[in-house]
C-alpha cells in the first residue's frame, strides 16, 4: 500500500520532537510504526537526527544541552491543551509550528556553538605564538649567545645559541606555506650522522617569518650542526623529505 500525501504529512511534524526524545509517549507507537513502512520519513528522521547529534557535540563541554532541552520541554508541556481526541489524529498548528521553532533553535544554537568554537580555537593559537615568541625573545637575550647564519635554497634564517644550554631560538624568512598534511622538521645532527628531532613548526599564513624556539635533549656543543626538512604532519623518526634549511656548529 503506497502512502499519499494525506496520511504522511501528520507523521512529518512528529519527526522534530521524536528525534530529541521530546514526542509524546502515546505518539510513539504510531509514528515508529508508519516509519517501519516509510522511507521518505525515516530519511528525514535521520536528517534531524544528524542536526540534533551534531548540536549535541558541537556544544562546549561546559553547556548543559539536557538541562536547556529539559527547559525547553517543561515550557512546552505547561503550555499545552489537554487533547480529547478521538479517531484519525490531527495536528494542532501551534504543533505545526513549534516542529519549526525547535529546528530553527536547533540550527541557531548549532552556528552559535561552531561560532564559539572557532574563536577559542583562534585564541588557543594566538596564545601558543605569543608564548612560542616570548621563548625566542628570552634565548636572544640571554648573555653569550651564538648567531648563525641558515642557508637554504629557496629560505635564509638565524639561528641563535648557546652552546652550554639546551635552548635555542630559529628565525627563518622565505619558507614556502604547507598544506595541511606537512610540516617542517628540526634536525640536530649528532657527530656519528644520526639525527635527532629538534620540534616541528609552520609558517602561519600572511606572516614573513617564522620562529620556532628548539629543546634539544643535550647541550648544542653535544651537536655538529642542525638541518631542516619538510614532513608528513606529525614529524618523522628520522628525515624523509627535502632539506630546506641547514648550519653547521
Ligand atoms: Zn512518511
Amino acid at each position: 500500500m503506497s502512502v499519499t500525501n494525506g496520511n504522511h504529512e501528520p507523521f512529518r511534524e512528529m519527526l522534530p520532537a521524536y528525534a530529541l526524545d521530546a514526542l509524546d509517549p502515546e505518539e510513539i507507537p504510531m509514528l515508529e510504526a508508519h516509519l517501519d513502512t516509510c522511507p521518505e520519513c525515516r530519511a528525514a528522521l535521520k536528517q534531524y537526527r544528524a542536526v540534533s547529534d551534531g548540536l549535541l557535540l558541537a556544544l562546549p563541554p561546559k553547556s548543559p544541552p539536557p538541562r536547556v532541552r529539559a527547559r525547553l520541554i517543561a515550557r512546552l508541556a505547561s503550555s499545552r491543551a489537554p487533547s480529547a481526541s478521538a479517531g484519525r489524529p490531527t495536528r494542532p498548528l501551534w504543533q505545526v509550528g513549534f516542529g519549526f521553532v525547535l529546528v530553527a533553535l536547533l540550527l541557531l544554537n548549532l552556528a552559535l556553538a561552531i561560532q564559539v568554537r572557532s574563536l577559542q580555537s583562534q585564541q588557543a593559537l594566538l596564545t601558543q605564538q605569543l608564548q612560542a615568541n616570548q621563548s625566542a625573545l628570552a634565548v636572544v637575550a640571554y648573555p653569550g649567545g651564538r648567531t648563525l647564519s641558515l642557508t637554504g635554497t629557496r629560505a635564509a634564517g638565524t639561528l641563535i645559541l648557546n652552546p652550554e644550554m639546551n635552548t635555542a631560538a630559529l628565525f627563518a624568512w622565505g619558507l614556502d606555506p604547507l598544506d595541511p598534511a606537512h610540516t617542517y622538521q628540526v634536525w640536530l645532527i649528532q657527530p656519528d650522522g644520526h639525527r635527532l628531532s629538534g620540534g616541528l613548526f609552520r609558517p602561519e599564513p600572511g606572516q614573513p617569518f617564522v620562529s620556532h624556539v628548539i629543546a634539544s635533549p643535550r647541550p648544542f656543543s653535544e651537536f655538529t650542526g642542525l638541518g631542516v626538512t619538510i614532513e608528513p604532519s606529525g614529524g618523522s623518526p628520522a628525515p624523509t623529505g627535502p632539506r630546506v634549511l641547514g648550519t653547521q656548529f
